[in-house]
């Protein structure tokens, strides 16, 4: 895999994800969270600048729970749009929002340079497992969300994917549904939550397909760096850790034996989604550059 991408030739400026996606080449792209204080801020810059030379499809920036994040979000991606060579996209949930305050940050995306939105439908404050409860005079789904993004136009849409199903959904064709109809409604590309099986990213591709949806599906890798830590989280947003991957970690007792463990079965996920046909990975960064470039190194990958 080489460490470059190239535009395609009906890229604006800035960039639209969906054409470099269309282009063919495999994508790897980067998701970083907006710091919440100065020394937070200083670690996020020195990531994007040491992976910026690896010239990513593009960069995320999540957006918080409950819209607590909306200027960090604006601010970041912005400086990014303005300051480097990547293509940013920025994150925006219909958490807490009206119609109208979605479009005020639609508006500031815009402003900033920003063409590239992830839509989400994001969390209630109590997590994710919560019941969902829809803002008065906001939107209840995601797919909404996208319908309303792509009427008002000027940005390239993608959405939250999930090979194990969101935990919320019925089944894991209903959730097939959903993504199919975000598709229907708009989005033009897909980024999946966490998972460790590549079968399972290959199933959810293929309920896909087989409701006539050519999205492309990007799978985010997350390394296992602190098995604890990702069990709990996965337990919140519906993604097992199978139990060959906890033997492997949990035979290590040296930190760097586990991180090493951790890094390689990321790196076997990639090759094997890759090698499956997958369009890309998109790593969770955690506004960190080492374990990403620890999986690039494994994969070939180089400046
Ligand atoms: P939806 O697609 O609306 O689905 C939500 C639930 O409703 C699912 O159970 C779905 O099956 C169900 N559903 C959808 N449509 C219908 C329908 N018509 N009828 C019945 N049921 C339906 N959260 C943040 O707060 N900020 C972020 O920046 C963020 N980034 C993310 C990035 C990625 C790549 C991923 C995978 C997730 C991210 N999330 C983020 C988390 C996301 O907001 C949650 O997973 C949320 O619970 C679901 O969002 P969604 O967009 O998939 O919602």
């Amino acid at each position: 895999m080489a460490a470059q991408s190239s535009p395609a030739p009906d890229d604006g400026p800035g960039g639209s994800i969906a054409a470099r996606l269309r282009a063919g080449e495999p994508s790897f792209s980067f998701e970083f969270f907006p710091p919440k204080d100065e020394a937070g801020e200083a670690q996020l810059w020195q990531a994007i600048e040491t992976l910026e030379p690896y010239q990513p499809t593009f960069v995320s920036v999540t957006y918080g729970a409950g819209g607590t994040t909306r200027d960090t979000t604006v601010r970041v991606t912005g400086r990014i749009a303005r300051e480097t060579s990547l293509t940013p996209m920025a994150h925006l949930t219909c958490v807490g929002h009206t119609v109208a305050e979605i479009e005020a940050v639609l508006d500031s995306y815009a402003d900033a340079g920003v063409e590239n939105v992830m839509l989400l439908r994001g969390d209630p404050h109590e997590g994710p497992r919560a019941p969902w409860t829809p803002t008065a005079g906001g939107l209840t789904y995601a797919a909404e969300l996208v319908e309303l993004v792509k009427a008002r136009g000027g940005f390239d849409i993608g959405v939250a994917a999930f090979p194990e199903g969101h935990p919320s959904a019925a089944s894991l064709d209903a959730d097939a549904d959903v993504l199919a109809a975000k598709a229907r409604a708009g989005a033009q590309f897909a980024i999946t939550q966490m998972f460790f099986r590549a079968s399972d990213y290959f199933g959810l591709v293929e309920r896909v397909r087989g409701r006539g949806v050519d999205l492309p599906i990007l799978p985010g890798i997350m390394p296992i760096l602190n098995l604890a830590a990702i069990r709990r989280q996965g337990e919140l947003i519906g993604t097992s850790v199978p139990a060959d991957i906890v033997a492997r970690i949990e035979r290590h007792e040296d930190p760097k034996a586990i991180r090493a463990e951790g890094i390689g079965i990321a790196a076997e996920l990639c090759e094997q989604l890759l090698d499956g046909g997958a369009p890309g990975l998109h790593f969770y960064t955690l506004n960190r550059s080492t374990a990403t470039l620890e999986i690039f190194d494994r994969l070939n990958v180089r400046v």
